[in-house]
Formats: structure tokens, sequence, C-alpha cells
């Protein structure tokens, strides 16, 4: 209801404009399509639906909404006609009868049930469908009544989404799958790091006595800290020690070879060996295992400071900072758990990273290790008798009165459902082979005893299928859709928009002009994630293809002539007196991509972009850009959402329009030269070639990989914390040079130095001087310092290293900014200060 009359004014606040609007109305209202949904197939019994009874409602995320930026809908959750006319008529007292239908029939929130697709379609046949089985579809389409700012009706359609499976998602992904929750009152649940206002010190563990029984020196490190959460003080839990995460660990002499095995490996086995070979002993699974989430804990929680500190420091600044970001996909196959189940699962990773700096700033993995599959099965599918539950929605007081849950009602639609019923089935078959080959079956009573368990655990198999396929109509395969034991899929839909609303959080506040690839998901997610930037003008979409397969020689060529193309074109620019010698480098590449710019088609009539990208919601017109600056060779750039009015112009711009006239360009060749994919390029370059578990994943060209490797059990859980280690490595400790996109022309990073030059002169020691020249020296810098994070250590001489490695890995970052946090930190600097101290005096 609040959503309603949230934004409403926009659009019909001029009078002049509701008549134009009602005027088309009466025009066209006719030709609205007839309807499509709702007719019965091959004479299965099906469910008629009414969108109110199946509308999930927006959440906060405003999904199930038009994400068109330009409709009367954008954003508007779906109201009842009825409540709408009530509303406006106490709204709006001078309304016209018609304004006020109009109002009623394409107002803000109205929307239709639309067709189903026939991809879609399941047949429920068991329980009570058993003797007359239902069609139904598990994903439905809404369409949009609203109309657009020129008055013409908007009729996008977007698909049914669970607002409650994005928050899930976004809770997921916000503490990497648990792992910077911290500790948590054990009374009522409630995390130290969520309201450490609500926890209280409570004492230290420190040894006060030596073995001999004197007192130890004070100040000495605590080893833990006692904390009691204030509320339910007196409770059980209530008070609990906590400790620095490294203070279990008997030997960390290995750590910093741990981390570099880590950073360079092709799998735990590899990881395991080479350390044997290093350290002479034989090193532990566990250990490894146990290192591995150690690492990952300290890093995240040290990148989350930084992070903080940046927001901090950017935001007091009072600087208003255009961030330009990158977004891409990667695909990643591992082992799963099994040799018996040689099979690769791939896992999709979201990177999104800073173009300027080559900040990562997240990598989310469709995959949620926390979850053990038939566990959720049980608990959400079965009660405690072992019935069904959780099968049916009800509709009360209507025709359908009870049908299967569909996806975005069931509590397991946030996963990839075919591969979760899929591993349900499959632990349990996995089982019953390890129990037929390990049970005795001597005597008689073993013999009854084994097959009492394989009977019973084929029973498990069948009440799995029977709700899986007989119920919700999943097709059952048995060579595909395994999935994993230990951890589910996610649909990536759920994970893409979690993705980016994080990454919104992390943000100080801005512009953003973002670059993707054409990815199907994006269109009904990133309008509703970017809302109030989209609102306030703050946000731009550029979507962009380029030549991936091009050699290295051919871009190096296409790079070459691109310079001397551009060198040309700023040389005739100075002679004719358009260009003046100091003018901006970025000003003259956006003139040269003015001139060059050409309208893009695929093959010689059709529009460029791929069916998800030509909707009404975004302008059709895609163009070919002349840069080839950073070897983003044949770059295409389409303009799915800019500022207005900009926004509106280029909409009523036609796909195939081939002249393009100059005030167009000028638009249009700022937006082009800003669109890269570079930053996410290179770090997932690096990704491939250091760790060979990314290497064999490489989706493009044949597929040589893609078996099962032979003792490289891989889990999916260790590949993530791999992978969010690599990727703050990455960031913060690893200085490289870094090809910026805008690197020819941004001279805020790494500004020319004029170097002094002479030339000797032959058969003598000596040199003429010659005019000293300006000489780009690209210094090897980490991401976040080009990324104007304080996270490097200044020398003396004035240059910057990254970061102590060996002193971030045993502060207590995870607790930086409580109270706790600031008792560890006590602890250490009055150590070093000591230190220091001893030195001095000795
Ligand atoms: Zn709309
Ligand atoms: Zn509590």
């Amino acid at each position: 209801m609040f959503a309603l009359v949230r934004n409403p004014r926009i659009f019909f606040r001029d009078h002049s404009k509701l008549r134009e609007i009602s005027a088309f109305w009466s025009e066209k209202r006719l030709e609205a399509e007839p309807r499509r949904s709702e007719v019965p197939m091959a004479g299965l019994a099906t469910f008629n639906f009414k969108l109110s009874q199946l509308y999930p409602g927006s959440g906060e995320h405003m999904l199930n909404t038009c994400s068109n930026p330009d409709c009367s809908n954008f954003g508007q959750p779906m109201t009842e006609r009825a409540e709408r006319r009530e509303l406006w008529r106490s709204k709006r007292p001078d309304l016209t009868p018609e304004q006020l239908k109009l109002f009623e029939t394409n107002g803000p929130g109205a929307y239709k049930l639309a067709g189903s697709k026939g991809k879609h379609l399941r047949v429920s046949s068991s329980f009570q469908f058993e003797h007359n089985p239902h069609e139904w579809s598990d994903q439905r389409t809404i369409q949009c009544l609203g109309q657009t700012r020129d008055g013409a009706p908007c009729k996008s359609g977007f698909s049914i989404l669970s607002p409650v499976h994005l928050e899930e998602e976004i809770d997921r992904l916000r503490n990497y799958n648990g792992v910077l929750d911290g500790p948590a009152c054990g009374a009522c649940g409630i995390r130290l790091l969520d309201k450490p206002d609500e926890f209280a010190l409570n004492g230290t563990h420190e040894r006060t006595k030596d073995r001999d029984g004197k007192p130890t020196k004070k100040k000495a490190a605590p080893k833990s800290i006692r904390v009691v959460h204030k509320p339910c003080k007196g409770k059980k839990g209530a008070r609990f020690s906590v400790s620095l995460p490294h203070a279990g660990q008997k030997n960390t002499a290995d750590n910093l070879r741990i981390l570099a095995a880590i950073l360079n490996s092709a799998g735990i086995i590899d990881i395991q060996r080479t350390l044997s070979i290093a350290t002479g002993k034989s090193i532990g699974m566990s250990r490894i295992y146990d290192r591995i989430a150690w690492f990952e804990e300290v890093y995240l929680a040290y990148e989350r400071e930084m992070l903080r500190r940046w927001k901090a420091k950017v935001e007091k600044s009072g600087e208003l900072i255009e961030h330009r970001l990158s977004h891409d996909d990667m695909v990643l196959t591992v082992n799963w758990e099994t040799a018996a189940d040689r099979r690769n699962t791939q896992l999709n990773c979201a990177v999104t990273a800073d173009a300027r700096s080559g900040y990562v700033y997240r990598l989310d993995v469709d995959f949620d290790p926390r979850v053990a599959p038939l566990d959720v099965f049980n608990s959400t599918y079965l009660n405690e008798d072992g019935q069904p539950q959780n099968l049916s929605q009800e509709y009360p007081g209507s025709k359908v009165a009870s049908a299967p849950k569909f996806s975005w009602q069931r509590p397991t639609g946030r996963f990839h459902e075919s591969q979760f019923f899929g591993a349900c089935v499959n632990e349990i078959r996995a089982f019953q082979i390890r129990a037929k080959r390990r049970m005795p079956k001597k005597t008689k009573d073993q013999q009854d005893e084994r097959k009492e368990i394989i009977d019973r655990t084929n029973g498990m198999i069948t009440k799995i299928r029977e709700i899986s396929e007989g119920w919700f109509g999943f097709p059952f395969n048995d060579t595909d859709e395994r999935g994993s034991f230990k951890g589910v899929t996610t649909r990536d839909t759920y994970t893409k928009g979690a993705h980016f609303a994080l990454l919104k959080e992390m943000l100080p506040y801005g512009s953003i002009v973002l670059t993707t690839e054409q990815e199907a998901t994006l269109p009904p997610l990133l309008p509703h994630i970017f809302d109030q930037e989209i609102r306030e003008n703050r946000f731009t979409w550029l979507a962009m293809s380029f030549n991936k397969k091009a050699t290295k020689p051919e871009r190096q060529r296409l790079v070459n002539g691109y310079r001397r193309a551009r060198k040309k074109f700023r040389d005739q620019g100075l002679y004719d007196g358009r260009f003046s010698p100091d003018m901006d480098e970025q000003a003259i590449t956006e003139a040269y991509i003015a001139s060059g710019l050409s309208t893009a088609l695929r093959g010689t009539s059709s529009p460029f972009q791929i069916s998800n990208y030509k909707t009404k919601s975004f302008p059709s017109l895609w163009v070919k850009s002349p840069t080839e600056a950073s070897g983003e060779i044949s770059k295409v750039v389409g303009f799915p959402i800019v500022p207005r009015p900009f926004r509106q112009s280029l909409k009523r711009i036609p796909y195939d329009q081939e002249q393009l006239d100059v005030d167009l360009r000028a638009e249009l060749s700022p937006l082009v030269y800003k669109a890269t994919l570079q930053p996410v390029s290179s770090f997932m370059n690096s990704l491939r070639t250091r760790l060979s578990v990314a290497d064999r994943a490489d989706s493009g060209g044949a597929r040589v990989g893609g078996s099962y490797i032979q003792g490289a059990i891989f889990k999916p859980k260790i590949l993530v914390s791999i992978l969010n280690i690599y990727r703050v490595h990455y960031n913060f400790f690893e200085e490289r040079s870094y090809a910026c996109p805008y690197a020819e022309i941004d001279d805020l990073i790494d500004p020319p130095v004029m170097i002094q030059r002479g030339m000797p002169i032959p058969g003598t020691d000596e040199f003429i001087d010659l005019p000293p020249k300006p000489k780009r020296m690209p210094a090897k810098k980490t991401p976040a310092m080009r990324h104007g994070m304080d996270a490097f250590t200044k020398k003396k001489d004035g240059s910057e290293t990254p970061p102590d490695l060996y002193r971030v890995l045993y502060r207590p970052w995870l607790y930086m900014g409580t109270k706790l946090g600031a008792r560890f930190e006590r602890s250490r600097k009055t150590g070093k200060s000591k230190k220091v101290l001893s030195e001095k005096q000795a």
C-alpha cells in the first residue's frame, strides 16, 4: 500500500498530460491482446488463477514490478482494481469519471497475469491428484498495464520471483556463507557484530600466575575475552568467550607457506604435497582445511574493515564519486565429492570490479555450502512423523482451493531445485553402495539387517521422488542433475540480485556507470536493485560485447592501428583549430569516438541485441565504437539505462537508424568511452593462470578439461573459500601494473614523469642534452592502493608497498570497531610499544 502512493505524482501531475493519455487510451484500449493463458492442454485438468491470488509482493527490492524506468508502474507493486478506484477517488475528487477509469485500469499497480511457456509446464499426479492429474506451469509471467511517459501502453512482461528468496540470498552472501558472522549470544542468538553495544566485556582469560606461582607480567595479550549479552544476563549461554581466530593454532610457522600454496595451487592434494616436501613432515588434510578457513575469515574481515574505512573517508570528503564498474561471469567446474560419482558441476561466479583501479569488489558463487540437501528435504517437506508437508498452497474461497506450490512459494525455490532433489536421491544411493559393500552378510541375521537397511532407504528414495516428480513435476533424470551432498547450487537470478544489492551497500554515495555483457538474468533485476539511483539520475547501465576470440597479434595490430588513427585525428584537430594543445586527452578520445560511431546491426537488418534486451524498457539503438584501446576490439555498446532526459530521446531512435546526428554522437561518445569489461577480464585472466581449478574450467574453446581428476577431490565449499582468499590477496597484497582501460588518457593514475635524456656522440664520451620528455612509468601497485584505500605501508623514501602480510594476519580484523576489538588491539599495541621501548633502552 505505502509503495502505491510512494511516487505516483511524477507521472500524472500534469492535467493536460493526463488528458492526452486519456484520449490516447480511449482509442487504443480496444486493441488489447486476447487472453492466451489458461488454455487447458491435452485434456488434463488445470488450475485457473487470478494474479492477485499468486502475487507474492515486491519486497524491499521491488521485484515483481515493472522494470521500465519510464513506466507509471516502475517499482509499483500490484494493487487490486477496486483498491485503486477507491484510492484515487478519495485522493483526487476533481477527476472526471473517464480519468478515474484510467487510473483504475492502468494506474500505478495495474498488472495482469500473462501466458506461460511450455518449458515450465508440469504435471502433478500423486497424493490427491493420483487419479486426476493436473497440469500447471511452474513459472508465471506478469504483464504490465501501465503507461510509459510518452503515453503508450507499456506491456512489459516479467516472471514472478520471490522477494523472500532474494532476501535469503542477500543474507547468505553478506557474511560470505557465515564466515563473517562472528560469535552470538547463546541464549537469544543475537550476533555480537550486529549489535556490539548490547554486549559488555566480562573479563579475560589470562594467566595471572606462571608455573611457579609468581604473578605474570601484566598487559600480556589476552588469549580470549569473556563477553556477556546484557539483555540476556543470567540466562544460559549469555556469557561466552571470544578468542582470536588464530589462538587455537598450535603451529603458525607454516601459515605463509600454506597461503602461498593456496594461491598457486592446483588442488588440495598438491598443497599437501608441496608442504610436505618443504617441511619434511607430512601435513594432515584437516590442518590444511582448517587454515584455509582461517585465511578466508581473516582476509574477508580485513577487507570489510578496509572498505568500511574507505567508504567513511570518501563520504566525509564530500567528493562526488562516479563509480565505473564492470561486471562479468565466470564458470568454474568442480569435481563433486565422491570418486564413484565421477562428475563435475559448473558453478557460476559473478564478478564486479572497479574500472579505474582494477579493485574487485565481489565474487559471488551460485552455491550455498551451508546446506545439506537431504536434511533440508526432511525438514522442509516432511513433518515429524515423516509425512509430507509444505506441498500445497491454499487459496481459500476461490475456485482453486489448493494447488502445488510454485517456485516462488516453495521453501526450496532459492535453489537450483532439480539438482537439489537429484542430490537427495543421490546421497542415499551413494550410501546404499557403501552399505552393500561393507555390511557383513554371512549369517541370516546379518542378511536380514542388510536387507532391512536397503529397503528402508529405498523407501526414502520413493518418498523423495513422489514429492519431486509426482507432485512438483520435476522430471527426474538419472544421468544429470546430481548435485552435491554438501551444499546446493542456487538459482542464479537470486544470486545475481544479491550480488548487486550487496555491491551497492559497499559503495560510498555517488553515481554509478555499470558495464555488463548481455546477460539474460539482468534486465528484470538491475532496474530494481538500482531503483533509487535511477530515479535520481545517478545510474547508467551499458551493455557491451567485443571480439573475445581475437588472437593476440590480431589484437595488437588493431590496437596499434587505433592509436595511429587517433593521433592523426588529434593532429588534424590541432591543425584545424578544433582542438587546443592543452585540451583534455579524454575529450579528444571522445571526439574521436563521436566521429567514428556507427549503428550496430546483427547481419544487415536485425537488431544487434539478444531478445532479453529487445524490450521497450531499453533504447533499441546499439553502436559500434571505433576505439580499440585496451584490446577490447570490435566493441559494440548498448545503453539499457541512461539518465534522463537523454534516456527518453534515445528511446525514440529506431535500432536501424543510419544517420546519427552530431548531438546524438556527442551524447553517446562519453558513454561508449566509459564502457569496458577490462578490470574483470584482468582479474579472471590472473585467476585462470594461477589457480588451475579455474584454468581447467575455461568454458571457451574445446572442452579438453572438464574431466574428473582422480585424487583432486574438491569440495565446492573449499573452492569458494579459495576464490575469496585469492580475490582479497589480488586486491591488497600483490603489486602489479594494471592496464586501465583509460590508461593512455587517464592521467589520474600514474601521471607521466619528465625524463632527462642524452644522446651519446659516437667515438667520444660526450652527450648532447636533449629536452626532457614525459614518460609514463607504470608503478606496480595493488588495486587497493590505486583505489585510494589506505592499505599500504609508506617507506622512508616515500614509496608505498603493500601492507605487511604477517601483521595483517594476526590482528583482530573481525572485531574492529567494537569494544572487544579495541581490547585485543590495545594488548597488541602495548606489546609493540614495549618492544620498541626495550630496543631503545638497549
Ligand atoms: Zn510498465
Ligand atoms: Zn542474548
